[in-house]
């Protein structure tokens, strides 16, 4: 059996500028109609893994294989990938059909072909009626549209967009992101779609590459990276507010408090790390005992802000529970919502045995 061929596969491509890495051997491999969004903060290097994926940058070490086929030595125009760029970069003195076409024309296509694939590609985005209008007499919705068309309409199916939401409003920036993801499963595109913002990339993809320093630091579905981030750098990346880090010392007890533990900490250092809405109250007697410091009341439910020895806790809880600050709780969890990691390197630990871990 033939191994299964990946629209974009990365092999320890590294990319390097005077004094740091930007890209560090990374790998990975997008299954063809997957839409695969590379989320981290400024300057992890999402840009220039997707420059050298488009040819636009040439990678130092490592292989760059699209469909099956080694482009690492290829220029940009022999990579058959569409492009889409921040606020879609149309252009505002041109129709849309003549934005539609502008590649076409550069690359020589034959006038009875461009047409043909006009039609298609109008007909494909709903933009028939629209093909005589300017960008400015448009809605950000078939901007959005335009700028995907144009990225196609060459017959690419592999598409890279690099933020191409962030100058949107919030509210639009919402629609548009629904409405980019059912374009792409519609028309079976695979994408690559780099953002800065944790809600596009849990909302829109497939799967998640998390990028930090130069380096992957996870590749998995949202449900995997929310649940079981492989590192604390993820673990503290994504969720709002972000997931509880509380170092344990040997005992195991919550450093600087008498909160005993029953986890397993032989010989390691670790943390433990507790999402906000996994914490619930406990009753008198389990869990560990907080001072309550803020409450943020969000309707269905509210968020405290909460303090443990001298560490900050977040714990999300219904809404009509309306605890008071300066009140003194007791928080408890289900066995499976514990992560622990190793302190030193920050990795992941197994997930302890259950039954697991009351406090005590
Ligand atoms: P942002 O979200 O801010 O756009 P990014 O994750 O896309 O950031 P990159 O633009 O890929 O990050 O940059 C990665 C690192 O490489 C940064 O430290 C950046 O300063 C550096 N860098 C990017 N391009 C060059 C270049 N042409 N010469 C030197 N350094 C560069």
């Amino acid at each position: 059996m033939l191994p299964p061929m990946h629209a974009i596969r990365l092999d320890n491509v590294s990319k390097h500028y005077t004094d740091h890495h930007a890209t560090d051997a990374v790998s990975l491999a997008i299954e063809p109609g997957q839409f695969a969004v590379v989320l981290g903060p400024s300057g992890c290097g999402k840009t220039t893994l997707l420059r050298l994926i488009a040819g636009l940058e040439h990678p130092d070490d490592g292989r760059i294989e699209l469909h099956g086929r080694d482009v690492t030595g290829l220029p940009p125009g022999r990579r058959e990938l569409g492009m889409v760029f921040q606020s879609y970069a149309l252009f505002p003195h041109l129709s849309v059909a003549e934005n539609l076409l502008f590649g076409l024309k550069l690359r020589g296509t034959r006038r009875n072909d461009r047409q043909r694939r006009l039609a298609e590609t109008a007909r494909l985005l709903g933009l028939e009626a629209l093909l005589a209008r300017k960008p400015s007499q448009l809605s950000g919705g078939q901007q959005q549209r335009v700028a995907l068309g144009r990225a196609i309409i060459g017959g690419r199916r592999t598409v890279l967009m690099d933020e191409p939401l962030s100058n949107l409003d919030a509210k639009l920036r919402h629609e548009m992101r629904r409405e980019l993801r059912n374009l792409a499963r519609e028309l079976d595109m695979t994408v690559l779609y780099v953002t800065h913002d944790q809600a596009e990339a849990l909302g829109m993809g497939d799967v998640v590459v998390v990028m930090n320093q130069g380096r992957i630091e996870q590749i998995a579905s949202p449900e995997i990276l929310y649940e079981r981030p492989s590192s604390l750098f993820v673990a503290r990346f994504i969720g709002t507010p972000p997931m509880n880090l509380l170092p344990l010392q040997a005992g195991p007890r919550i450093e600087g408090t008498d909160h005993l533990l029953s986890i397993v900490a032989e010989g390691h250092e670790q943390v433990l790390g507790l999402r906000p809405e996994q914490l619930e109250l406990a009753p008198p007697g389990a869990g560990i005992e907080v001072l309550v410091d803020a409450v943020e009341y969000l309707g269905a439910d509210a968020v405290l802000s909460c303090r443990i020895g001298r560490h900050e806790l977040s714990a999300r809880v219904p809404g009509r529970l309306r605890p008071q600050p300066g009140e003194i709780l007791r928080l408890g969890w289900k066995p499976h919502a514990v992560n622990l990691f190793d302190a030193a390197s920050g990795r992941r630990l197994p997930d302890p045995p259950v039954p697991f871990p009351q406090a005590r």
